[in-house]
Protein backbone atom coordinates (compact mmCIF):
# COMPACT_ATOMS: atom_id res chain seq x y z
CA UNK A 1 0.00 0.00 0.00
CA UNK A 2 1.95 2.97 -1.13
CA UNK A 3 -1.02 5.57 -1.31
CA UNK A 4 -3.29 7.44 0.56
CA UNK A 5 -6.59 6.49 -1.52
CA UNK A 6 -5.79 2.82 -0.73
CA UNK A 7 -5.65 3.07 2.65
CA UNK A 8 -9.13 5.01 2.20
CA UNK A 9 -10.86 2.40 0.49
CA UNK A 10 -9.89 0.07 3.00
CA UNK A 11 -11.21 2.27 5.82
CA UNK A 12 -14.67 2.16 3.52
CA UNK A 13 -14.57 -1.15 2.77
CA UNK A 14 -13.89 -2.42 7.01
CA UNK A 15 -15.92 0.04 8.32
CA UNK A 16 -18.89 0.05 5.87
CA UNK A 17 -18.14 3.84 5.09
CA UNK A 18 -18.28 6.70 2.58
CA UNK A 19 -18.67 10.22 1.81
CA UNK A 20 -20.16 12.36 -0.64
CA UNK A 21 -20.22 15.78 -2.16
CA UNK A 22 -22.76 17.68 -3.10
CA UNK A 23 -22.33 20.56 -5.87
CA UNK A 24 -25.80 22.74 -5.37
CA UNK A 25 -24.32 25.45 -8.09
CA UNK A 26 -23.31 22.70 -11.11
CA UNK A 27 -26.23 20.17 -9.21
CA UNK A 28 -23.02 17.54 -9.49
CA UNK A 29 -22.83 14.04 -6.69
CA UNK A 30 -20.06 12.55 -5.66
CA UNK A 31 -19.78 9.27 -4.56
CA UNK A 32 -17.09 7.90 -2.62
CA UNK A 33 -16.12 4.08 -3.31
CA UNK A 34 -17.61 3.01 -0.34
CA UNK A 35 -21.38 4.77 -1.08
CA UNK A 36 -21.24 2.90 -4.10
CA UNK A 37 -20.35 -0.21 -2.57
CA UNK A 38 -23.57 0.37 0.29
CA UNK A 39 -25.82 1.31 -2.17
CA UNK A 40 -24.90 -1.91 -4.39
CA UNK A 41 -24.05 0.09 -8.25
CA UNK A 42 -20.68 0.53 -9.33
CA UNK A 43 -19.41 3.83 -10.93
CA UNK A 44 -19.18 2.10 -14.54
CA UNK A 45 -22.93 1.73 -14.42
CA UNK A 46 -24.14 4.48 -12.03
CA UNK A 47 -23.79 8.36 -11.81
CA UNK A 48 -25.26 9.84 -9.44
CA UNK A 49 -27.40 12.87 -9.09
CA UNK A 50 -29.59 14.50 -6.29
CA UNK A 51 -32.78 13.12 -8.42
CA UNK A 52 -31.45 10.12 -8.52
CA UNK A 53 -29.96 9.35 -5.33
CA UNK A 54 -33.25 10.12 -3.45
CA UNK A 55 -34.62 7.57 -5.45
CA UNK A 56 -32.54 4.94 -3.60
CA UNK A 57 -34.81 5.77 -0.35
CA UNK A 58 -37.32 4.41 1.01
CA UNK A 59 -40.39 6.34 -0.05
CA UNK A 60 -41.61 6.52 3.71
CA UNK A 61 -37.96 8.37 3.96
CA UNK A 62 -37.94 10.47 1.02
CA UNK A 63 -39.47 13.77 2.85
CA UNK A 64 -37.22 13.26 5.93
CA UNK A 65 -34.09 13.20 3.71
CA UNK A 66 -35.20 16.18 1.74
CA UNK A 67 -36.11 18.12 4.71
CA UNK A 68 -32.66 17.52 6.78
CA UNK A 69 -30.88 19.06 2.78
CA UNK A 70 -33.16 22.00 3.16
CA UNK A 71 -32.88 22.75 6.82
CA UNK A 72 -28.94 22.56 6.07
CA UNK A 73 -29.18 25.19 3.53
CA UNK A 74 -31.60 27.55 5.32
CA UNK A 75 -29.71 27.23 8.64
CA UNK A 76 -26.51 26.86 6.74
CA UNK A 77 -25.01 24.65 9.25
CA UNK A 78 -24.46 20.95 9.30
CA UNK A 79 -27.30 17.49 10.25
CA UNK A 80 -27.51 13.82 10.36
CA UNK A 81 -30.00 11.59 9.70
CA UNK A 82 -30.62 8.12 9.85
CA UNK A 83 -32.73 6.94 6.98
CA UNK A 84 -33.41 3.28 5.30
CA UNK A 85 -31.99 2.77 1.27
CA UNK A 86 -33.56 0.09 -0.31
CA UNK A 87 -30.65 -0.77 -2.88
CA UNK A 88 -30.78 -2.54 -6.25
CA UNK A 89 -30.74 -5.95 -5.27
CA UNK A 90 -33.92 -5.16 -3.17
CA UNK A 91 -31.83 -5.06 -0.07
CA UNK A 92 -33.39 -2.44 2.40
CA UNK A 93 -30.17 -0.65 4.33
CA UNK A 94 -30.39 1.16 7.00
CA UNK A 95 -27.85 4.66 6.44
CA UNK A 96 -26.71 7.30 8.78
CA UNK A 97 -25.09 10.17 7.18
CA UNK A 98 -23.80 13.30 9.32
CA UNK A 99 -22.86 16.13 6.71
CA UNK A 100 -21.79 19.84 7.01
CA UNK A 101 -22.40 22.71 4.67
CA UNK A 102 -19.63 24.60 2.39
CA UNK A 103 -20.05 28.53 2.42
CA UNK A 104 -18.95 31.03 -0.04
CA UNK A 105 -17.50 34.46 0.33
CA UNK A 106 -21.50 35.41 0.71
CA UNK A 107 -21.71 32.93 2.97
CA UNK A 108 -24.06 30.98 0.81
CA UNK A 109 -24.35 27.75 1.27
CA UNK A 110 -22.58 26.32 -1.89
CA UNK A 111 -22.15 22.36 -1.34
CA UNK A 112 -22.78 19.66 1.40
CA UNK A 113 -20.08 17.10 2.50
CA UNK A 114 -21.05 13.94 4.22
CA UNK A 115 -20.59 10.86 5.51
CA UNK A 116 -22.10 7.74 4.89
CA UNK A 117 -22.32 4.77 7.04
CA UNK A 118 -23.89 1.55 6.49
CA UNK A 119 -25.59 0.52 10.26
CA UNK A 120 -27.87 -2.11 8.52
CA UNK A 121 -26.46 -4.62 11.61
CA UNK A 122 -25.86 -2.59 14.55
CA UNK A 123 -29.35 -1.30 13.74
CA UNK A 124 -31.07 -5.00 13.30
CA UNK A 125 -29.16 -5.98 16.32
CA UNK A 126 -30.70 -3.24 18.21
CA UNK A 127 -33.72 -4.29 17.21
CA UNK A 128 -33.26 -7.66 18.17
CA UNK A 129 -32.43 -6.54 21.41
CA UNK A 130 -35.49 -4.50 21.42
CA UNK A 131 -37.84 -6.98 20.49
CA UNK A 132 -36.19 -9.36 23.53
CA UNK A 133 -36.59 -6.84 25.72
CA UNK A 134 -40.50 -6.74 24.96
CA UNK A 135 -40.60 -9.88 24.79
CA UNK A 136 -39.48 -10.16 28.12
CA UNK A 137 -41.84 -7.35 29.33
CA UNK A 138 -44.23 -8.91 27.74
CA UNK A 139 -44.08 -12.65 29.58
CA UNK A 140 -43.16 -10.48 33.01
CA UNK A 141 -46.70 -8.62 32.42
CA UNK A 142 -48.91 -11.59 32.49
CA UNK A 143 -47.36 -13.17 35.37
CA UNK A 144 -50.23 -12.29 38.55
CA UNK A 145 -46.70 -12.13 40.93
CA UNK A 146 -45.56 -8.68 41.62
CA UNK A 147 -42.16 -8.26 40.10
CA UNK A 148 -39.82 -5.70 40.49
CA UNK A 149 -36.39 -4.37 39.91
CA UNK A 150 -34.56 -2.04 42.38
CA UNK A 151 -31.36 -0.04 42.15
CA UNK A 152 -28.43 0.54 44.67
CA UNK A 153 -30.45 3.41 45.59
CA UNK A 154 -33.67 1.29 46.27
CA UNK A 155 -35.52 3.25 43.47
CA UNK A 156 -38.02 1.42 41.35
CA UNK A 157 -36.15 0.71 37.67
CA UNK A 158 -38.73 -1.88 36.79
CA UNK A 159 -42.37 -3.45 37.12
CA UNK A 160 -44.46 -5.56 35.75
CA UNK A 161 -47.97 -5.18 35.40
CA UNK A 162 -49.15 -6.40 38.42
CA UNK A 163 -46.62 -4.42 40.61
CA UNK A 164 -47.73 -0.91 39.05
CA UNK A 165 -51.49 -1.94 39.63
CA UNK A 166 -50.33 -2.71 43.22
CA UNK A 167 -49.79 0.61 43.58
CA UNK A 168 -52.63 2.15 41.25
CA UNK A 169 -50.79 3.84 40.06
CA UNK A 170 -48.89 4.13 35.95
CA UNK A 171 -45.86 3.19 35.69
CA UNK A 172 -44.44 6.68 34.64
CA UNK A 173 -44.85 7.93 38.09
CA UNK A 174 -43.72 5.06 40.55
CA UNK A 175 -40.22 4.41 37.58
CA UNK A 176 -37.15 5.91 40.00
CA UNK A 177 -39.31 6.32 42.92
CA UNK A 178 -38.80 4.51 46.14
CA UNK A 179 -42.04 2.48 47.25
CA UNK A 180 -41.45 3.14 50.88
CA UNK A 181 -43.50 6.74 51.48
CA UNK A 182 -46.37 4.43 50.53
CA UNK A 183 -46.36 2.61 54.08
CA UNK A 184 -46.22 3.52 57.43
CA UNK A 185 -42.21 4.74 58.71
CA UNK A 186 -41.99 1.94 60.37
CA UNK A 187 -42.89 -0.51 57.62
CA UNK A 188 -40.99 1.41 55.22
CA UNK A 189 -38.18 1.32 57.74
CA UNK A 190 -38.42 -2.40 58.15
CA UNK A 191 -38.16 -2.40 54.30
CA UNK A 192 -34.76 -0.60 53.92
CA UNK A 193 -33.09 -2.65 56.16
CA UNK A 194 -34.49 -5.63 54.33
CA UNK A 195 -33.46 -4.33 50.87
CA UNK A 196 -30.21 -3.38 52.53
CA UNK A 197 -29.90 -7.29 53.54
CA UNK A 198 -30.27 -8.61 50.47
CA UNK A 199 -27.84 -6.21 48.76
CA UNK A 200 -24.98 -7.67 51.26
CA UNK A 201 -26.44 -11.29 51.84
CA UNK A 202 -27.41 -11.93 47.94
CA UNK A 203 -30.83 -13.11 48.50
CA UNK A 204 -34.00 -13.12 51.35
CA UNK A 205 -37.39 -14.95 51.34
CA UNK A 206 -39.54 -14.06 53.74
CA UNK A 207 -43.44 -14.43 54.28
CA UNK A 208 -44.56 -10.66 55.85
CA UNK A 209 -47.88 -9.16 56.53
CA UNK A 210 -47.81 -5.59 54.77
CA UNK A 211 -49.98 -2.78 55.85
CA UNK A 212 -50.06 -0.07 53.44
CA UNK A 213 -50.73 3.68 53.69
CA UNK A 214 -54.30 3.21 53.96
CA UNK A 215 -54.57 0.97 56.58
CA UNK A 216 -55.10 -2.18 54.37
CA UNK A 217 -53.66 -5.89 55.58
CA UNK A 218 -52.32 -8.27 52.68
CA UNK A 219 -50.06 -11.51 53.19
CA UNK A 220 -46.99 -11.82 50.92
CA UNK A 221 -44.38 -14.22 49.85
CA UNK A 222 -41.78 -12.28 48.85
CA UNK A 223 -37.95 -13.80 47.30
CA UNK A 224 -35.50 -10.81 46.73
CA UNK A 225 -32.51 -11.72 45.24
CA UNK A 226 -29.04 -9.22 44.36
CA UNK A 227 -27.33 -8.99 41.06
CA UNK A 228 -24.80 -6.68 39.33
CA UNK A 229 -24.48 -5.34 35.89
CA UNK A 230 -21.64 -5.78 33.93
CA UNK A 231 -20.66 -2.41 34.46
CA UNK A 232 -20.86 -3.36 38.67
CA UNK A 233 -24.00 -1.26 38.71
CA UNK A 234 -25.68 -3.48 41.69
CA UNK A 235 -29.74 -4.49 41.13
CA UNK A 236 -32.29 -5.99 43.63
CA UNK A 237 -34.78 -8.14 41.79
CA UNK A 238 -38.22 -8.82 44.15
CA UNK A 239 -40.77 -11.49 42.90
CA UNK A 240 -43.89 -11.13 45.93
CA UNK A 241 -46.80 -13.42 45.91
CA UNK A 242 -50.08 -12.06 47.42
CA UNK A 243 -51.24 -14.70 49.72
CA UNK A 244 -53.67 -13.11 51.95
CA UNK A 245 -56.35 -15.32 50.21
CA UNK A 246 -54.46 -18.56 50.78
CA UNK A 247 -53.90 -17.53 54.35
CA UNK A 248 -57.73 -16.95 54.93
CA UNK A 249 -58.12 -20.56 53.57
CA UNK A 250 -55.71 -21.74 55.62
CA UNK A 251 -57.49 -20.13 58.88
CA UNK A 252 -60.61 -21.25 57.57
CA UNK A 253 -59.41 -25.10 57.36
CA UNK A 254 -57.92 -24.82 61.15
CA UNK A 255 -60.84 -23.43 62.11
CA UNK A 256 -62.84 -25.99 60.58
CA UNK A 257 -60.78 -28.64 61.55
CA UNK A 258 -60.82 -27.40 65.41
CA UNK A 259 -64.45 -27.90 64.88
CA UNK A 260 -64.48 -31.34 64.01
CA UNK A 261 -62.39 -32.69 66.26
CA UNK A 262 -64.37 -31.09 68.95
CA UNK A 263 -67.20 -32.58 67.42
CA UNK A 264 -65.68 -35.73 66.81
CA UNK A 265 -64.31 -35.33 70.56
CA UNK A 266 -67.57 -35.28 72.14
CA UNK A 267 -69.62 -37.50 69.92
CA UNK A 268 -66.73 -40.04 70.84
CA UNK A 269 -67.88 -39.16 74.70
CA UNK A 270 -71.22 -39.28 73.91
CA UNK A 271 -70.39 -42.86 71.95
CA UNK A 272 -69.09 -44.18 74.90
CA UNK A 273 -71.30 -43.09 77.36
CA UNK A 274 -73.63 -44.64 75.83
CA UNK A 275 -72.23 -47.71 75.30
CA UNK A 276 -71.62 -47.49 79.04
CA UNK A 277 -75.17 -47.23 79.82
CA UNK A 278 -76.33 -50.32 76.99
CA UNK A 279 -73.56 -51.87 78.90
CA UNK A 280 -74.40 -51.10 82.19
CA UNK A 281 -78.45 -51.94 81.23
CA UNK A 282 -78.00 -54.86 79.60
CA UNK A 283 -75.50 -55.95 82.43
CA UNK A 284 -77.86 -54.67 85.05
CA UNK A 285 -81.06 -56.19 83.53
CA UNK A 286 -79.86 -59.57 82.93
CA UNK A 287 -80.51 -60.87 86.40
CA UNK A 288 -83.62 -60.06 86.96
CA UNK A 289 -85.04 -61.28 83.29
CA UNK A 290 -83.50 -64.80 84.38
CA UNK A 291 -85.46 -64.36 88.03
CA UNK A 292 -88.34 -63.48 85.89
CA UNK A 293 -88.31 -66.43 83.73
CA UNK A 294 -86.48 -69.34 86.70
CA UNK A 295 -90.00 -67.96 89.06
CA UNK A 296 -92.70 -68.63 86.23
CA UNK A 297 -90.66 -72.11 85.66
CA UNK A 298 -90.81 -72.72 89.36
CA UNK A 299 -94.55 -71.59 89.67
CA UNK A 300 -95.87 -73.45 86.65
CA UNK A 301 -93.66 -76.57 88.41
CA UNK A 302 -95.23 -76.32 91.54
CA UNK A 303 -98.22 -75.66 90.60
CA UNK A 304 -99.73 -77.99 88.41
CA UNK A 305 -103.25 -77.74 89.33
CA UNK A 306 -103.15 -74.37 87.77
CA UNK A 307 -106.11 -72.67 86.00
CA UNK A 308 -105.11 -73.26 82.12
CA UNK A 309 -105.78 -69.88 80.96
CA UNK A 310 -103.23 -68.22 83.86
CA UNK A 311 -101.16 -71.06 83.16
CA UNK A 312 -101.21 -69.94 79.20
CA UNK A 313 -100.54 -66.55 80.16
CA UNK A 314 -98.07 -67.19 82.47
CA UNK A 315 -96.04 -69.40 79.26
CA UNK A 316 -96.39 -66.34 77.25
CA UNK A 317 -94.46 -64.96 80.59
CA UNK A 318 -91.71 -67.74 80.09
CA UNK A 319 -91.43 -67.21 76.48
CA UNK A 320 -91.14 -63.37 76.60
CA UNK A 321 -88.75 -63.32 79.29
CA UNK A 322 -86.71 -66.08 77.41
CA UNK A 323 -86.65 -63.48 74.57
CA UNK A 324 -85.86 -61.08 76.45
CA UNK A 325 -83.07 -62.78 78.17
CA UNK A 326 -81.73 -62.86 74.66
CA UNK A 327 -81.96 -59.75 73.25
CA UNK A 328 -79.88 -58.62 76.66
CA UNK A 329 -77.11 -60.71 76.02
CA UNK A 330 -77.06 -59.89 71.93
CA UNK A 331 -76.97 -56.46 73.59
CA UNK A 332 -74.39 -56.95 76.05
CA UNK A 333 -72.04 -58.25 73.30
CA UNK A 334 -72.61 -55.72 70.94
CA UNK A 335 -71.26 -53.15 73.57
CA UNK A 336 -68.27 -55.10 74.14
CA UNK A 337 -67.49 -55.02 70.47
CA UNK A 338 -65.73 -51.61 71.03
CA UNK A 339 -63.42 -52.83 73.33
CA UNK A 340 -61.50 -55.67 71.19
CA UNK A 341 -59.34 -52.78 69.38
CA UNK A 342 -55.75 -54.04 70.05
CA UNK A 343 -56.48 -57.90 69.93
CA UNK A 344 -55.96 -57.82 66.46
CA UNK A 345 -53.57 -61.16 64.99
CA UNK A 346 -52.67 -63.09 62.15
CA UNK A 347 -55.13 -65.48 61.97
CA UNK A 348 -55.97 -68.13 59.77
CA UNK A 349 -59.23 -68.12 58.40
CA UNK A 350 -60.03 -71.49 57.34
CA UNK A 351 -58.68 -72.76 60.41
CA UNK A 352 -61.73 -69.85 62.18
CA UNK A 353 -64.06 -70.97 59.07
CA UNK A 354 -63.63 -74.66 60.31
CA UNK A 355 -64.54 -74.56 63.90
CA UNK A 356 -67.58 -72.31 63.08
CA UNK A 357 -68.33 -75.64 60.47
CA UNK A 358 -68.08 -78.40 63.45
CA UNK A 359 -70.14 -75.66 65.91
CA UNK A 360 -73.04 -75.61 63.26
CA UNK A 361 -72.96 -79.19 62.03
CA UNK A 362 -75.91 -80.30 63.18
CA UNK A 363 -78.26 -77.61 62.13
CA UNK A 364 -76.68 -77.58 58.83
CA UNK A 365 -77.71 -80.78 58.35
CA UNK A 366 -80.82 -80.57 60.01
CA UNK A 367 -81.78 -77.86 57.42
CA UNK A 368 -80.25 -79.70 54.53
CA UNK A 369 -77.78 -76.97 54.06
CA UNK A 370 -74.06 -77.19 52.67
CA UNK A 371 -71.48 -74.73 52.76
CA UNK A 372 -68.79 -74.48 50.22
CA UNK A 373 -65.98 -72.78 51.64
CA UNK A 374 -63.31 -71.46 48.90
CA UNK A 375 -59.20 -71.43 49.98
CA UNK A 376 -59.38 -68.73 52.39
CA UNK A 377 -56.36 -65.45 53.30
CA UNK A 378 -54.54 -65.23 56.35
CA UNK A 379 -55.27 -61.59 57.84
CA UNK A 380 -54.72 -59.71 60.69
CA UNK A 381 -57.69 -59.41 62.89
CA UNK A 382 -59.98 -60.41 66.13
CA UNK A 383 -60.39 -64.19 65.07
CA UNK A 384 -63.68 -65.02 67.97
CA UNK A 385 -65.18 -61.48 66.47
CA UNK A 386 -65.01 -62.48 62.91
CA UNK A 387 -65.99 -66.56 63.48
CA UNK A 388 -68.76 -64.41 64.74
CA UNK A 389 -69.23 -62.70 61.92
CA UNK A 390 -68.89 -65.73 59.17
CA UNK A 391 -71.33 -67.54 61.98
CA UNK A 392 -74.28 -64.88 61.90
CA UNK A 393 -74.26 -64.96 57.93
CA UNK A 394 -74.11 -68.59 57.76
CA UNK A 395 -77.40 -68.80 60.08
CA UNK A 396 -78.88 -66.04 57.97
CA UNK A 397 -78.61 -68.10 54.70
CA UNK A 398 -79.98 -70.74 56.30
CA UNK A 399 -82.83 -69.13 58.19
CA UNK A 400 -83.83 -67.22 55.47
CA UNK A 401 -83.91 -69.77 52.55
CA UNK A 402 -86.40 -71.61 51.67
CA UNK A 403 -84.52 -73.89 48.94
CA UNK A 404 -84.97 -77.46 49.19
CA UNK A 405 -81.05 -77.62 49.06
CA UNK A 406 -79.96 -74.67 50.91
CA UNK A 407 -76.07 -73.93 49.66
CA UNK A 408 -74.02 -71.57 51.13
CA UNK A 409 -70.86 -70.20 49.53
CA UNK A 410 -67.90 -68.61 51.49
CA UNK A 411 -64.83 -67.07 49.77
CA UNK A 412 -63.28 -63.99 48.91
CA UNK A 413 -61.61 -61.90 46.04
CA UNK A 414 -59.36 -58.89 45.28
CA UNK A 415 -60.40 -55.56 44.79
CA UNK A 416 -58.33 -52.50 44.32
CA UNK A 417 -55.69 -53.82 46.64
CA UNK A 418 -58.83 -54.67 49.09
CA UNK A 419 -59.59 -58.44 49.98
CA UNK A 420 -63.73 -58.46 49.61
CA UNK A 421 -65.32 -61.59 51.90
CA UNK A 422 -68.48 -62.96 51.07
CA UNK A 423 -71.14 -65.22 51.80
CA UNK A 424 -73.41 -65.92 49.26
CA UNK A 425 -77.01 -67.71 49.53
CA UNK A 426 -80.09 -69.42 47.56
CA UNK A 427 -82.21 -67.93 50.22
CA UNK A 428 -85.51 -65.67 49.82
CA UNK A 429 -83.64 -62.35 49.11
CA UNK A 430 -84.38 -58.93 50.24
CA UNK A 431 -86.22 -56.40 48.39
CA UNK A 432 -84.11 -53.43 47.66
CA UNK A 433 -86.06 -51.09 49.58
CA UNK A 434 -85.22 -53.42 52.66
CA UNK A 435 -81.47 -53.77 52.50
CA UNK A 436 -80.48 -50.21 53.83
CA UNK A 437 -83.18 -50.94 56.99
CA UNK A 438 -81.29 -54.71 57.82
CA UNK A 439 -78.18 -53.74 59.69
CA UNK A 440 -80.18 -51.59 61.98
CA UNK A 441 -80.22 -52.49 65.67
CA UNK A 442 -83.46 -54.75 66.40
CA UNK A 443 -84.46 -54.32 62.63
CA UNK A 444 -86.72 -57.62 61.31
CA UNK A 445 -88.45 -58.00 58.31
CA UNK A 446 -90.56 -60.71 59.29
CA UNK A 447 -93.00 -62.02 62.11
CA UNK A 448 -91.01 -62.49 65.76
CA UNK A 449 -91.22 -66.03 65.06
CA UNK A 450 -91.09 -66.41 61.24
CA UNK A 451 -87.86 -68.15 60.11
CA UNK A 452 -87.33 -69.64 63.37
CA UNK A 453 -87.38 -66.28 65.21
CA UNK A 454 -85.03 -63.88 65.74
CA UNK A 455 -83.71 -60.67 67.57
CA UNK A 456 -82.65 -58.27 64.86
CA UNK A 457 -79.61 -57.85 66.66
CA UNK A 458 -76.79 -60.20 64.53
CA UNK A 459 -76.51 -57.98 60.98
CA UNK A 460 -75.96 -54.67 64.04
CA UNK A 461 -73.28 -56.68 65.57
CA UNK A 462 -71.96 -57.80 62.58
CA UNK A 463 -71.49 -54.39 61.26
CA UNK A 464 -69.86 -53.25 64.16
CA UNK A 465 -67.06 -55.66 64.47
CA UNK A 466 -66.84 -55.07 60.50
CA UNK A 467 -66.55 -51.55 61.84
CA UNK A 468 -63.95 -51.99 64.47
CA UNK A 469 -61.95 -53.90 61.70
CA UNK A 470 -62.18 -50.60 60.11
CA UNK A 471 -64.31 -52.49 57.04
CA UNK A 472 -67.35 -52.05 55.58
CA UNK A 473 -69.91 -54.45 54.84
CA UNK A 474 -72.98 -53.99 52.06
CA UNK A 475 -75.45 -56.54 50.61
CA UNK A 476 -76.63 -57.67 47.09
CA UNK A 477 -79.65 -59.03 46.64
CA UNK A 478 -83.13 -59.09 44.69
CA UNK A 479 -85.83 -60.78 46.43
CA UNK A 480 -86.45 -64.59 45.66
CA UNK A 481 -82.98 -65.03 44.26
CA UNK A 482 -80.71 -65.23 46.88
CA UNK A 483 -78.32 -62.75 48.78
CA UNK A 484 -75.10 -62.13 48.95
CA UNK A 485 -73.22 -60.54 51.53
CA UNK A 486 -70.11 -58.85 51.04
CA UNK A 487 -67.21 -57.30 53.87
CA UNK A 488 -64.34 -56.09 53.86
CA UNK A 489 -61.45 -55.76 56.79
CA UNK A 490 -59.25 -52.82 56.45
P1 LIG B 1 -82.42 -61.73 62.99
O1 LIG B 1 -81.91 -62.79 62.09
O2 LIG B 1 -82.27 -62.01 64.40
O3 LIG B 1 -83.75 -61.22 62.59
P2 LIG B 1 -80.40 -60.06 61.79
O4 LIG B 1 -79.91 -58.76 62.22
O5 LIG B 1 -79.41 -61.15 61.62
O6 LIG B 1 -81.50 -60.45 62.82
O7 LIG B 1 -81.13 -59.87 60.40
C1 LIG B 1 -82.02 -58.79 60.23
C2 LIG B 1 -83.01 -59.10 59.13
O8 LIG B 1 -82.39 -59.16 57.87
C3 LIG B 1 -83.63 -60.46 59.24
O9 LIG B 1 -84.74 -60.41 60.09
C4 LIG B 1 -84.00 -60.78 57.82
O10 LIG B 1 -85.23 -60.21 57.52
C5 LIG B 1 -82.97 -60.10 57.01
N1 LIG B 1 -81.90 -61.03 56.55
C6 LIG B 1 -80.71 -61.24 57.14
N2 LIG B 1 -79.97 -62.12 56.43
C7 LIG B 1 -80.71 -62.49 55.36
C8 LIG B 1 -80.51 -63.38 54.26
N3 LIG B 1 -79.38 -64.08 54.10
N4 LIG B 1 -81.51 -63.51 53.35
C9 LIG B 1 -82.66 -62.82 53.50
N5 LIG B 1 -82.91 -61.95 54.51
C10 LIG B 1 -81.95 -61.79 55.44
Amino acid sequence: MDNFSQYLDLIEDTGNIGYWHLNLKSNHLFWSPGVYRIHGVSSKDFTPNLENAVKFYHPDDRAELMASIEKAITEKKGDAFDLRIIRADNNIRYVRSSFKTELDENKEVIALFGIFQDMTEQIEKTNEIKEAHNFLNTVIDYVPDYIFVKDRDYNIVLGNKAFWSLYKQPKEALIGTTTYEKYPEKEAQSFIERDERVFTIGEDEIEESITNNKGVTRAFITKKVAFKRQNGEQFLLGISRDITQRRLYEEKIKDYSAQLEMRNMNLERSNQALEEFAHTAAHDLKEPVRSIHSYVEMILYDHPEIDSEIKESLEKVMSVSWRMGQMVSELLLLSEISQIIGDFVETDLNKVLEQEMKALEARLEQANAVVEIENMPTIKCHPTRIGEIFRNLIVNSMKYNKSSKKIIEVGSFDDNEKTVFFVKDNGIGIKESHQGEIFKLFKRLHGKMDYGGGTGIGLAVTKKIVEMHNGRIWVESKKDQGTTFFFTLS
